[in-house]
């Protein structure tokens, strides 16, 4: 009997990608093996994203592009995971979808493998239940097609998020913080590593926040310590800071490690301070100015990207010229600008107006797009020449090899031979805003200690 397949399809972030992956581990933990089409398979997992309207109506219209499917082949499972379920029950969209078999919140794989183990022995499902967290203590077996290709993995730390930003429906989606046990996240990495994984991301919505709410408390700055001892792990990066959180003890850590990455993300959302006082972030448009100012002095070698929102409700042109002046003068290496969308139950959604036209707010997304475009060729330019350490992680369409630099530049190398997992130096003969094109210096593989850049 040939083996049952399943489908994952993953929108949103590096948490949904990750959490995808547990899903794909504990399937094939189940004898299930992957099929690239929805309508091959035997159990089919979306894996959703509401952080912005335009992605709930793309998980919606998956949803609804399975019926038809799912008519044609009743015995097909479908799980529907992620933020559109959430955290606080999911009555609503059984109402809405009849035909959608197993509603999961995100991060938990647990009511799709009960699921399929329902029929089986009671002992068999307490086994298979036990399994269903088997990520929490970090035995992470790869889906096969990860196994030796897998380069780079990001490893969830922090779940949920407590902070209460006006705009965001994460909190409601993923629920409050909580910590991923210290032992359970370095058993992850090096079950990671042991599969031949080179480069792990510690995740969280605030990952400096990482171990504060631990029985035993720790910090990220602790956890990077440790995960820098482990062997055959080469480089070290996480993600997503908060201006709020990023400290000194942090910055000590990435000056200090070598296997850490001089690149930190920490999202800025608005350059006015109304705007970032109605959006709760807790902090002037000043004290993030001087952050960037603290980080380069403690950091020099250090490249940064923020988030950005344009078009909050009530933000004026003048406010939004006060964002676009201040990234003007930061400079920094990359910016996600989104165009605000009302979220339900956010605060914003209940007490504030959305009446940035949106014309106005897409106007306002070119020109900060444009300035970023014009700012990160300008800083990318300065590689042209340049020697750089990059680790390869896989192929690009055109059949080049695609990789980081320490600095997360990707470049892009022609090579014949096989690179994936190399950690090799490059000369960079082209740079544009976004990526760079390189030649091999030589191919003696390097492991951590990178150069500059
Ligand atoms: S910090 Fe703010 S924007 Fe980030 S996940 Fe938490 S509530 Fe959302």
């Amino acid at each position: 009997m040939s083996a049952m397949k399943y489908y994952i399809w993953t929108s949103g972030c590096q948490m949904n990608v990750a959490d995808s992956r547990r899903v794909a581990s504990a399937l094939e933990q189940l004898n299930y093996r992957p099929t690239a089409r929805a309508e091959d398979a035997d159990v089919v997992v979306l894996n959703t994203c509401v952080v912005r309207r335009s992605a709930e109506e793309s998980a919606k219209g998956r949803i609804g592009s399975l019926r038809g499917v799912k008519e044609k082949n009743p015995d097909m499972v479908i799980n529907v995971m992620g933020c559109l379920v959430g955290v606080n029950g999911h009555e609503e969209l059984a109402k809405e979808y009849p035909y959608v078999d197993v509603f999961s919140p995100p991060s938990d794989p647990g009511p799709l493998v009960a699921y399929l183990t329902q029929d089986k022995t009671k002992e068999y499902q307490r086994e298979a239940t036990s399994r269903r967290f088997a990520f929490m203590d970090g035995d992470l077996a790869l889906p096969a097609g990860d196994q030796s290709r897998l380069v780079s993995a990001f490893v969830p730390v922090v779940l949920g998020c407590s902070h209460a930003c006006t705009y965001c429906i994460i909190p409601y989606r993923r629920g409050v913080e909580r910590s991923r046990p210290l032992g359970g996240v370095l058993n992850e990495v090096r079950s990671l590593v042991s599969q031949g994984v080179k480069e792990v991301t510690f995740l969280g919505q605030i990952v400096d926040r990482y171990g504060l709410d631990l029985p035993q408390k720790t910090h990220l700055t602790n956890l990077l310590h440790k995960a820098h001892s482990i062997q055959g792990l080469e480089r070290i990066r996480f993600l997503t800071s908060h201006p709020n959180w990023f400290d000194r003890d942090l910055m000590e850590a990435v000056a200090a490690l070598p296997k850490v990455m001089p690149h930190i993300e920490v999202p800025n959302q608005s350059g006015d301070d109304e705007i970032l006082k109605a959006m709760r972030r807790g902090y002037t448009a000043d004290e993030y100015r001087s952050l960037i100012g603290e980080i380069r002095d403690r950091i020099p070698e250090v490249s940064i990207a923020t988030d950005l929102i344009v078009g909050f409700p009530g933000e004026t042109k003048e406010q939004f010229r006060n964002t676009y002046r201040l990234m003007k003068e930061l400079r920094l290496d990359v910016t996600h600008i989104a165009r605000y969308s009302v979220r339900p139950q956010t605060v914003a959604s209940r007490k504030m107006v959305d009446d940035v036209d949106p014309e106005e707010k897409w106007r306002r997304f070119r020109l900060l797009e444009s300035l970023q475009e014009e700012i990160s060729s300008e800083i990318n330019a300065e590689y042209q020449g340049e020697r750089v350490e990059v680790l390869f992680e896989g192929w690009d369409r055109k059949g080049r090899w695609r990789g980081r630099t320490p600095n997360y530049k990707l470049v892009f190398v022609d090579a014949e031979r096989n690179l994936r997992g190399k950690t090799l130096p490059v000369s960079i003969s082209w740079a544009g805003p976004w990526s760079m094109q390189g030649r091999l210096i030589s191919d003696q593989h390097r492991t951590s200690t990178p150069a500059a850049g």
